[in-house]
């Protein structure tokens, strides 16, 4: 089951609205691949330009290697679970499974079989005469999921299918669907603008912004090392500080520790990263360094830290976390994450005293500022 997929100079025009830069993109077979952005950075335009309900206004799709690009929906490989999950409601939960290969011919014995095998798949074996009304929304998912995978797709698109559920069923059903999908090995196409389910969930992301894909990568990459701005703001949190390169000590082989002016009292370093093609920092260049909520510490710099003073505005409780807003002297509120249950959590300055946060430059992260 070849469900690869290629993406050639794709490009996506509404009236004079470029939707879709051009973008060039290839997708494993049997991989679990999430496109990730804000909305309306063009997310379901991709993911119809792949089932075929949109015609690309350039490029050229294929999906198995084969070309795709004017074929339409009902003649490609690929099938689609909504948002909304499209259910019949009145409709008993065989029905609603069946009711792709009825429309196919399969004889009534072979669906039923068919049927039985996906209800145990996704968890709901001896449910099959249940009106769909009567299900759980958590349910309704796994119905809809076999549904989608009765007629035998090499390429299952979801269009954020886990919106309507709540937290606790969602975070459930990420688990699941991850499961289905490693057991089926049926490539799965996931869109979300939320980047909890797609770095729990992907093999690879790519994130989007405004009709562009920013970066593709697997989850930690994209965590580690974003290429973009965006990225470093959009995939996990970041306190940026945009400044000009003051030092630049040499790589010890994962990229050169750079100092910063960010106009604090004292400059600040991080750790380039360098991208394919990309120019090291030099002197006087305009970059911004990110240091992530979770990496501060609280109190002076040991032998390995840098040391900013400022402090707390507020605290958040947040079950595993302690949350604090500290003022930097003379600079941004920065957001802080405490382990809970560490040592430090438990010696918080309250709200309104000086703190002294550190970190350690390995960690933060420096990228050449955009134009
Ligand atoms: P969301 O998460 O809100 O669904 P998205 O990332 O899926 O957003 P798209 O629906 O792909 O975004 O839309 C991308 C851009 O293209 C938006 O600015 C949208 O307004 C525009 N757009 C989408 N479809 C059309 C259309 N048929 N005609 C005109 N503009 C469109």
């Amino acid at each position: 089951m070849d469900g690869r997929i290629s993406l050639d100079r794709i490009a996506m025009r509404f009236g004079d609205f470029n939707a879709i830069q051009p973008t060039s993109l290839k997708i494993e077979s049997g991989e679990f691949f999430s496109f990730l952005g804000p909305s309306g950075c063009g997310k379901t335009t991709l993911l119809n330009i792949i089932s075929g309900f949109l015609t690309p206004s350039e490029g050229r799709v294929s999906i198995g290697g084969q070309e795709m690009t004017r074929i339409p929906v009902n003649r490609r490989p690929t099938a689609m679970i909504f948002q909304n999950l499209a259910l019949f409601p009145l409709m008993s939960v065989y029905e609603n499974i069946e009711f792709g290969l009825e429309v196919r011919g399969v004889d009534r014995h072979a669906r039923r079989q068919k049927a039985d095998e996906l209800l145990t798949l996704v968890a709901l074996g001896g449910s099959g005469h249940k009106p769909v009304i009567e299900l759980s929304g958590g349910q309704k998912q796994r119905v809809a999921i076999a549904r989608a995978l009765a007629v035998e797709p090499r390429v299952l698109l979801l269009d954020e299918p886990l919106s309507a559920l709540d937290l606790k069923l969602r975070q459930h059903m990420r688990t699941e669907l991850k499961a289905i999908q490693r057991k089926t090995g049926i490539t799965f196409i996931y869109i979300t603008h939320d980047q909890g389910e797609a770095l729990t969930m992907s093999d690879r992301v790519a994130v989007m912004s405004a009709g562009r894909i920013e970066q593709v990568a697997d989850p930690m990459t994209l965590y580690r090392q974003p290429q973009s701005d965006f990225v470093a703001s959009f995939v996990g949190e970041n306190n940026r500080f945009p400044g000009r390169v003051v030092a630049v000590e040499e790589s010890d082989g994962e990229g050169d520790i750079v100092t910063l002016d960010v106009g604090l009292a004292s400059p600040l370093p991080g750790r380039a990263l360098i991208h394919d093609g990309g120019q090291r920092l030099s002197p006087g260049d305009t970059a911004t360094l990110y240091v992530r909520p979770e990496h501060w510490r609280l109190g002076g710099a040991d032998a390995t830290g840098t040391a900013v003073r400022g402090s707390v505005h507020h605290q958040h409780f947040e079950g595993a976390w302690l949350t604090l807003e500290v003022a930097l002297d003379g600079g941004p509120v920065v957001r802080v994450q405490l382990p809970q249950n560490s040592e430090e959590a438990a010696a918080v300055p309250a709200v309104g005293e000086a703190c002294h946060l550190s970190y350690s430059p390995g960690q933060a992260m420096v990228l050449p500022s955009a134009g």
